[in-house]
């Protein structure tokens, strides 16, 4: 937990959020600045900034990501008609919440290169 980043507070309960999934290792909740019909950040509990600074150890985490992101997909109705999976790192990807976090992005035909 780190009580500057505005995903840990979420996960905390202390920033509100619409809290969509949880579990023991992950929280997946709405994005603020919807980009598609369905768009939903899905989070690991503990606190990892970016890909970057993923370790071994957080292997289970990262493979809950994508499980999780599968599940929501059934569960928002766009498995069928797809989605797109998207994790910025660093400058270039323009990450601006240094929480690292999955998007679910779907719900229209994308355009590229999101929503
Ligand atoms: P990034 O560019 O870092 O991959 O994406 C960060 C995402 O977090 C953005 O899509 C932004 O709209 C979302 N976001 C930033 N602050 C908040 C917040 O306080 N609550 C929620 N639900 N989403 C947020
Ligand atoms: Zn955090």
């Amino acid at each position: 937990m780190s009580s500057d980043c505005i995903f840990c507070r979420i996960i905390a309960g202390e920033v509100p959020s619409e809290t969509v999934y949880r579990d023991d290792r992950v929280t997946a909740f709405r994005d603020i600045r919807p980009v598609a019909p369905v768009h939903i950040l899905i989070v690991p509990n503990k606190h990892i900034a970016s890909v970057n600074e993923a370790e071994e150890a957080d292997e289970a985490v990262l493979g809950r990501l994508l499980l999780t992101a599968k599940r929501l997909a059934v569960q928002e109705g766009i498995a069928k008609s797809g989605y797109r999976l998207i994790i910025n790192t660093g400058p270039h990807a323009g990450q601006e919440v240094f929480h690292l976090h999955l998007h679910l992005i779907g719900g229209q035909r994308m355009r590229h290169p999101m929503g």
